[in-house]
């Protein structure tokens, strides 16, 4: 059975990249009836917050990408600790001793010299005595995971193919802070081993975390951490996606702090969204959906390309006039104000990019509104029209044909000064529609006014 899982750190808001990462998390458990899991990586009691964690959920309710099941790292340390003791008992962690500043020291030296600035693992040079010293100093050591540089770090990446990685070519992580907190990397690997979790899909920034990782699955493997994975397989299948950056091409600040808030307080439709983040950087075409089904069957990680995804705020607005263009009335029954009917949406909907306009609709529907000064030849038209007017079936058909018989106007002439005096405004939904929800006596008044 397929788990993925989606693992933010709630130390801020999500934005349209974790939405991005979250949806096909979901879509891919979705799509093989798996589970897809929300996993709060809250390692960092400092910067975690709760107000983000429940933002975080409410988030995904909102776009309806409900996780099978919820973890927080927090309450997981035991099995961070026992899985670090058996690591160190394998001799996979190591105790470094060096502060932030000497290894920034080093770090400069070896890029004055022109190499890649890889930890030299001096802390695995110390002898036993000069071990024992650093702690008589009360110096607390941070740990190191000891790549294993005899073992070539390789993958059939799901989105960019094969992969292949020098372990020594990279820096041993650390992987405990000093004062005994965690970092990201063993507790992601422990819980991806611990809760099954069966395809990692992510963003390519963590293409390098991979290669680490997958050495850190091989060892817990070995230190006997593989209860819940078959013995064939050390490690999930990995994907990484091309980032996502604004439409000019480039990473974007605004991209950072764009989220559901943003989108919701826009008045956006969660299935524009979807619809444009499901398949962007993909070969499929972006298309509006009223409902996921069909891009949850068409998903396929195979269509996603290495170049990043260009996520441009116009698209969406164009999508979400799509999507609301086809919105039953069932969907927004909830808002609409009191008295607003099935036909009402029916004939408003077309006039609409969000589905929130439609309050200032029906205010015009319903009045009062604002007209126009009219010209003293249309204020005559306008007195005849107040007078032709004559409620069937369908009014505004047969007024203007009546008016156009006896005044001989026609095109714009004969209808935008109707428009005018029934609504306010140059343009709007189909007046043989919005007519009869204005509604024979008040549009005969609105008329009769515009004529004063
Ligand atoms: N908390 C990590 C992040 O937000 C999770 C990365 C992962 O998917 O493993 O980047």
């Amino acid at each position: 059975m397929v788990i993925t899982r989606f693992a933010p750190s709630p130390t801020g808001r999500l934005h349209v990249g974790n939405i991005r990462t979250a949806l096909h998390n979901w879509m891919l458990a979705r799509k093989s009836g798996g589970n897809f899991l929300l996993r709060i990586d809250d390692t960092d009691a400092e910067r975690s917050k709760e107000e983000y964690v429940e933002a975080i959920r409410a988030d995904l309710a909102w776009l309806g990408l409900t996780p099978d099941g919820e973890e927080r790292q927090s309450e997981r340390l035991d099995k961070y600790e026992a899985a670090f003791e058996a690591l160190k008992a394998a001799g996979r962690v190591y105790p470094a001793y060096e502060t932030a500043q000497e290894l920034e020291v080093k770090r400069k030296i070896q890029l004055g010299r022109g190499l890649p600035p890889i930890y030299d693992r001096g802390a695995l040079k110390l002898t036993d005595a000069e071990r024992a010293a650093k702690e008589a100093e009360g110096i607390a050591p941070h740990w190191r995971f000891k790549l294993d540089h005899d073992e070539p770090i390789a993958w059939e990446d799901g989105v960019r193919g094969s992969q292949k990685f020098d372990p020594a070519q990279l820096s041993d992580p650390v992987v405990r802070r000093a004062d005994g907190s965690w970092l990201y990397m063993l507790p992601s690997a422990v819980d991806d081993v611990d809760m099954g979790v069966t395809h990692v899909l992510r963003g390519e920034d963590h293409v390098s975390n991979t290669a680490v990782q997958i050495q850190i699955f091989t060892a817990l493997n070995a230190a006997g951490f593989a209860a819940a994975r078959s013995a064939a397989k050390t490690h999930p299948d990995f994907a990484h996606e091309a980032l996502l950056v604004g439409k000019e091409g480039k990473l974007s600040k605004r991209l950072g702090s764009l989220g559901c808030d943003a989108f919701r307080d826009q008045g956006l439709e969660p299935m524009a969204i979807i619809s444009l983040l499901a398949r962007l950087g993909t070969s499929q075409p972006v298309e509006p959906f009223l409902d996921v089904a069909p891009l949850v069957e068409s998903f396929d990680l195979s269509t996603f390309g290495r170049a990043p995804a260009k996520f441009d705020e116009a698209e969406l607005l164009r999508l979400n006039t799509a999507i609301v263009h086809q919105l039953p009335f069932e969907a927004v029954r909830g808002f609409v104000p009191e008295g607003f009917t099935e036909a009402a949406w029916h004939a408003i909907r077309p006039n609409l990019e969000k589905a929130s306009e439609v309050v200032e609709w029906w205010q015009i529907v319903t009045g009062p509104i604002e007209q126009p000064e009219f010209t003293d030849e249309d204020k005559v038209y306008l007195a005849q029209a107040a007078g032709a007017l004559s409620w069937g079936d369908d009014p505004w058909h047969a007024l203007t044909g009546a008016l156009k018989e006896s005044t001989g106007r026609k095109g714009k002439a004969l209808f935008l000064p109707l428009r005018q005096a029934l609504t306010g405004m140059n343009h709007g939904p189909d007046m043989g529609e919005l007519l009869p929800l204005i509604g024979e006596e008040e549009a005969r008044s609105r008329l009769a006014k515009a004529a004063e």
